[in-house]
């Protein structure tokens, strides 16, 4: 085979891995690729049974005639997994290269505990999911993994042992590739957020896209032009830590009034004297006035830091996650009458501020769109 056809071949299948079930004409777009090109080399992979064409439900042809057809990998060309390490959790999803989520696991976690101890709950998740699925684990062709703070490059990758201690030294990518034998990669949880509100919620169709973790902590997670942005060194989109009042409270980075130390969950427990976010949420949604205006408080505060974060990067989208957001206009309500008053009319034309669609999934999602883009699919 030309080295052409090769490499033509490989895009086709990596645009599929990415993107999920398209049209021939968006998937030579998408690829790159002439139609003339495409359509040889879909024939090629339908013929070994790579790519089946499915109906495409959502958009039924003229006059109620034949639906449009799509092209996706089949669901045998191979599964990925996505990791969600959170501070105190560890969540896994298992999805197959049409982009199927197959089925999703989650078990508690102690933050201090070491890595290994760490992987052997993904590692037991995994099998279950993989074993639930009658779906060998030779079949795994990726793996996406989230971490609760920064990480450091793709390609090795490092998490801050401030956030989990037990990762000190640890080279997360090298160890998930050791652990589950198939290619993985690792990003910081609200990047991961980002890429499964843009892959498959409230960001879908979007080009350029902020993702707001509004939780205990603050972080947000940016996807532009279609690609997650990590900065140069993993740390972009900490907008926790910028400082909004430089006499206020210090805050665990060390500098003093950050937007997580006013905005935060702590900030919320202290202003509505309850003693979980989950509590606060519910009784807000049910019109406690003290709730309300714990969480309102909270949403100002972050209207005004995504009014600076608007105008540097023109986002098209802002979609609002953490356990904050399920307080849904009582949070957004505020955040989106602050925001106005802190963006310029051009960086807020046509700016869309919505609650994300995924919540708690959002991460763990994230990571099998990471793991799908990594993906290399294998014969059915
Ligand atoms: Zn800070």
């Amino acid at each position: 085979m030309s080295s052409q056809r090769l490499d033509g071949r490989a895009r086709v299948l990596g645009t599929l891995s990415r993107w999920g079930p398209l049209s021939q004409a968006e998937l030579a777009r998408r690829a790159a690729l002439a139609p003339s090109t495409v359509s040889g080399l879909v024939a090629d992979l339908a013929g070994e049974g790579v790519l089946v064409e499915l109906a495409d439900r959502s958009s039924p042809g003229a006059r109620g005639g034949r639906p449009a057809t799509l092209l996706t990998l089949h669901r045998d060309a191979g599964v990925v997994l996505g990791i969600d390490f959170g501070k105190a959790h560890v969540r896994v999803a298992l999805a197959d290269l049409a982009h199927r989520v197959i089925g999703e696991r989650d078990l508690p976690l102690e933050t201090d505990a070491a890595a290994s101890v760490h992987l052997q709950r993904a590692r037991d998740l995994a099998a279950e999911l993989l074993a639930e699925a009658g779906m060998p684990p030779s079949r795994l062709v990726g793996v996406g993994c989230g971490f609760p703070g920064p990480v450091q490059g793709t390609d090795g990758g490092a998490v801050d042992p401030a956030i989990l201690p037990g990762w000190r030294d640890v080279r997360p990518v090298e160890r998930l590739e050791a652990e589950f034998a198939a290619p993985a990669a690792v990003a910081n949880d609200a990047n991961l957020g980002a890429l499964g509100e843009w892959t498959w919620g409230a960001a879908r169709g979007c080009s350029e896209v902020a993702y707001v973790k509004a939780a205990t902590g603050i972080g947000a997670g940016l996807v532009l032009r279609g690609e997650p942005f990590g900065g140069y060194a993993g740390t972009a989109g900490e907008i926790g830590h910028v400082s909004l009042d430089p006499a206020g409270e210090r805050c665990r980075c060390g500098n003093r009034g950050c937007l997580e130390v006013l905005a935060g969950g702590p900030a919320v427990l202290a202003r509505s004297g309850r003693t979980t976010l989950h509590e606060v949420v519910v009784a807000a949604r049910d019109g406690d006035p003290g709730c309300v205006a714990a969480i309102g408080e909270s949403g100002r505060w972050l209207g005004l830091a995504l009014g600076g974060l608007c105008n540097v990067l023109n986002p098209q989208r802002l979609v609002i996650g953490g356990e904050l957001a399920a307080a849904g206009d009582v949070l957004l309500g505020p955040l989106r009458t602050a925001l106005a008053g802190a963006v310029l009319g051009s960086a807020g034309a046509g700016l869309d501020v919505v609650a994300g669609e995924l919540g708690e999934r959002a991460e763990v999602l994230g990571a099998v769109a990471q793991a799908l883009r990594l993906a290399r699919p294998l014969r059915p």
